[in-house]
């Protein structure tokens, strides 16, 4: 049966390849339907990786080396106690035979029923211990799925592949980028949530807030994704597949002429310099950066380094990730944001569902400031990289200028240990703050008095001007970046900025929206950073533009009172 699923467009281009069923829970845990005369096999294979697990285990236990601490025993006993109870030997049996289900999801599903009861009890140490539920079952999984894992299904075939998910994390989205998938697709989901700007990083197809993907795709489904208009169709008939290879081949060609555009300076008609900088989550990503021909790295969200582990990454780890940005960036400005953890993006163990509000939490500076030898670490890492290349320090959610004041006295104590240490860096280190709380938009100069540059975050500055969540698709469609609210605030950061001498730049999704660019130059915005895979096309309509032609409409777009006003406005701009 062919049918059509809509929903928020994350990602552009097409995209056109088999479903591949995943959970939040175990990413590379596929879900599909066992054949009724298969049912025991199943259930063997669910048997024979228990054993496995349990013999690893044993195995691990008698090689157990003599200074290892004592605890060590005590935790694989541990672990073979929960794979020896019946809610984890006996339970995914049942789901197998009852719903002819396959092995992983089967033990998927159980685990996540086990470990939802944990999150009830009070008392922390037994809380914690779903932790050890969790990496029991792993061992079962890294068994069933051993065959057919991800990682050996070779790149061909990844490419071919489209993940279709109910909820990815932010945390989850970074694992994708070290596979190749062909796109991917989740029910839920804002367009700036954390999870659709990493898939949007990730340059491929991508569609958010489709509702009941997950539930009425199976395995293996053919799929189209128009990552441009989000729309879904699942089964197409050979026409409707035809035609979307044709224009898929159409938009191919297209990336490949942009790119010859990678050396051409960017400018307008008339010669104005504009500078296009690259965001970036981890430095794997600077090859593309490089390729995509960016002038520097406008954000750096070094949050996403402390992602997917149990433990804090050390200043030296930290060191090593910002230094070989820095150094591939070859003197040009890296713009390191410090940790901006928190709301969607949490450390393992620190789950959002236990902060009443997360998104105006203890996010970002807050966190940071709240836990003053971790910020040190982090600073100390950066300072040192300072020494490898154009280093910049950008501090997140700004709302009060102690915040400001308090980190430039930890960036000052962080300088002095590394004195101590004889370790170099840059004495003149540049210090720089994110607009992206109303607040700090409107009380703007007391903020540029104390930096040495501004980055409007646009996408939380609308998640908070206009009082939406960016991570929920029950709202996504009163996200509006032309909100006549939206638009004073960014054109009132950029124009007291510029007037003051104060160097801003745009890093929020706005900046590498094709619609808004020419808004955005006329507004006097010269610095846009986005992700290189936007850079190419942002940079060619930069080349078309006549500066003074956008000024004079982006003005009446400023002061127009009527949404269809400003529809037309835009549209003129965009001619
Ligand atoms: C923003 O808020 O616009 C921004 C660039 O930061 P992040 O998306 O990481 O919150
Ligand atoms: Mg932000």
């Amino acid at each position: 049966m062919n049918f059509v699923l809509h929903g928020h467009a994350v990602s552009g281009g097409i995209t056109i390849g088999y479903a591949h069923l995943v959970t939040t829970a175990r990413l590379e845990v596929a879900h599909y339907e066992i054949a009724q005369d298969a049912v025991e096999a199943e259930v063997q294979r669910f048997e024979s990786a228990l054993h496995h697990a349990r013999d690893e285990l044993g195995l691990l236990k008698q090689h157990i080396a003599a200074d290892a601490p004592p605890e060590l025993e005590a935790f694989l006993n541990l672990h073979r106690m929960i794979l020896d109870d019946s809610a984890l030997a006996e339970v995914p049996k049942e789901l197998i035979r009852n719903r002819r289900t396959n092995a992983e999801w089967a033990l998927v599903q159980q685990m996540e029923k086990l470990v939802a009861r944990f999150d009830e009890i009070e008392d922390p140490y037994l809380r914690e211990r779903k932790a050890d539920v969790q990496q029991a079952v792993e061992r079962v999984l890294k068994t069933l799925t051993g065959a057919h894992s991800l990682a050996e299904a070779g790149l061909a075939q990844e490419r071919q592949m489209i993940v279709v998910a109910h909820d990815l994390s932010p945390a989850d989205m970074i694992l994708f980028k070290r596979h190749h998938f062909g796109g991917f697709v989740t029910d839920v989901g804002g367009v700036t949530s954390h999870t659709a700007i990493v898939a949007r990083s990730l340059g491929i197809p991508a569609i958010v807030g489709l509702h009941h993907a997950f539930q009425t795709i199976s395995e293996h489904e053919l799929l189209i994704v128009d990552g441009a208009q989000g729309v879904l169709i699942v089964n197409p008939d050979p026409v409707v597949l035809a035609e979307y290879r044709l224009r898929q081949s159409q938009l191919g060609l297209e990336r490949e002429r942009l790119k010859r555009l990678k050396s051409t300076p960017a400018a307008t008609l008339d010669g104005t310099p504009v500078e296009l900088y690259a965001n970036i989550e981890l430095p794997e990503d600077m090859r593309e950066v490089l390729e995509a021909g960016a002038a520097g790295v406008g954000l750096f969200r070094s949050e996403f380094i402390f992602l997917n582990r149990d433990d804090l990454p050390g200043e030296d780890e930290q060191f090593e990730a910002y230094r070989n940005v820095a150094q591939a960036m070859e003197g040009r400005p890296v713009v390191l944001r410090t940790l901006d953890i928190g709301a969607d993006k949490a450390i393992n163990g620190d789950g959002a569902g236990s902060i009443p509000n997360p998104a105006m939490g203890l996010r970002a500076i807050r966190f940071c400031l709240a836990e003053p030898q971790m910020f040190l670490t982090q600073l100390r890492a950066i300072l040192r990289a300072s020494h490898y290349g154009k280093v910049k320090i950008l501090l997140p959610m700004l709302a009060h200028v102690h915040e400001v004041d308090q980190t430039l006295a930890l960036i000052r104590q962080a300088k002095q240990q590394l004195d101590e240490r004889g370790e170099p860096y840059d004495h003149a280190i540049e210090v720089g703050g994110m607009i992206e709380i109303p607040a700090a938009a409107l009380a703007l100069p007391i903020f540029m008095r104390r930096l040495n540059f501004l980055s409007i975050g646009t996408n939380d500055l609308i998640q908070y001007t206009l009082a939406i969540d960016r991570t929920d698709d029950a709202v996504a469609h009163l996200y509006d970046p032309l909100h006549p609210a939206v638009l004073t605030l960014v054109a009132g950061t950029i124009q007291t900025a510029t007037r003051g001498g104060v160097p801003v730049a745009v890093c929020g999704e706005m900046a590498g929206d094709l619609q808004l660019t020419r808004l955005l130059l006329g507004l006097g915005l010269r610095n846009f950073s986005m992700h290189p895979s936007q850079l190419p096309a942002i940079k060619e309509r930069i080349l078309r533009t006549n500066l003074a032609e956008v000024q004079a409409l982006a003005q009446r777009v400023l002061r127009a009172s009527d949404p269809l006003k400003t529809k037309e406005l835009l549209a003129r701009l965009n001619a």
